[in-house]
C-alpha cells in the first residue's frame, strides 16, 4: 500500500496517543468555542494544489443535499472505483443559522466533532488559534468529544483503505475546483 500515506496514519496515532499520555503532566489551556461560526463558513481549502472540502463518511453524505457532496479519496486500478472518504463541495455549510448555531447540532459530522482538534494538533482556521502556528504540539485541553470523533474518522478512513486495497491499486483525490480525478499515490512495487 501506499508507504507515505500509512506512515502518515501511523504517526498520527502514535501522536494522538502520545499527546494524549501526556495531558497529565502538561500546562494545558482550556479550549473554550467562541461560536463564531468562522469554522462553518470557512470550508474549503487549497492544498498541495488541490482544493478540499469537509470530510464526509459515506452514511455523512445522506446529511447534505446531493449536489453538495462529491467524493475525496478513492481507491482504483486504472480509474477511481472504491470511494474511501466524500467531501462537502461548498465554503458555507447550509445547516449554519444566523445565530451561528448548527442546526444539526447532534448528528454533526465527525469532522466537526472533531475540530478544532486534528489528530493530535489543532486546527489554525479556529478563532481562537488563529494567531499560532500550525502544527505546533498541543497542549490544549480539548474534551473526549473532540479526540474520540478524531480518532474515530481516523479508524473509518484506515478501515476503509483496508477493505479496498488489492494488488496495482492508486490512490485518487477528487479536486473540487477542476471537478477532475488526480492520482496521489500509487502502491509500490
Ligand atoms: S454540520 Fe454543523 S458543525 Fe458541521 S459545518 Fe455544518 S454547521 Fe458547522
Ligand atoms: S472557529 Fe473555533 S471558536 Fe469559532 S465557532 Fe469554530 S470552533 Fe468555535
Amino acid at each position: 500500500m501506499w508507504k507515505r500515506e500509512k506512515s502518515e496514519m501511523r504517526k498520527t496515532y502514535s501522536r494522538t496517543k502520545r499527546i494524549n499520555q501526556n495531558r497529565k503532566t502538561m500546562s494545558e489551556i482550556d479550549f473554550e468555542c467562541k461560536k463564531c461560526g468562522t469554522c462553518c463558513r470557512d470550508l474549503l481549502e487549497d492544498f498541495d494544489g488541490i482544493r478540499k472540502g469537509l470530510i464526509l463518511t459515506a452514511n455523512e453524505t445522506n446529511l447534505f443535499p446531493s449536489e453538495m457532496v462529491s467524493p475525496k479519496i478513492a481507491i482504483g486500478v486504472k480509474k477511481p472505483d472504491k470511494i474511501i472518504e466524500y467531501q462537502l463541495s461548498v465554503n458555507v455549510c447550509p445547516h449554519l443559522n444566523e445565530r451561528n448555531e448548527c442546526m444539526i447540532y447532534y448528528k454533526r459530522p465527525l469532522m466537526c466533532k472533531a475540530f478544532p482538534y486534528e489528530s493530535g494538533t489543532f486546527s489554525v482556521k479556529c478563532e481562537v488559534f488563529s494567531h499560532l502556528k500550525a502544527g505546533v504540539p498541543c497542549n490544549v485541553a480539548f474534551s473526549l468529544t473532540e479526540i474520540e470523533a478524531s480518532e474515530k474518522l481516523n479508524r473509518y478512513i484506515m478501515n476503509r483503505f483496508r477493505k479496498y486495497f488489492k494488488k496495482g491499486s492508486k490512490l485518487w483525490e477528487f479536486d473540487l475546483a477542476t471537478k477532475e480525478w488526480t492520482v496521489k499515490a500509487s502502491q509500490n512495487p
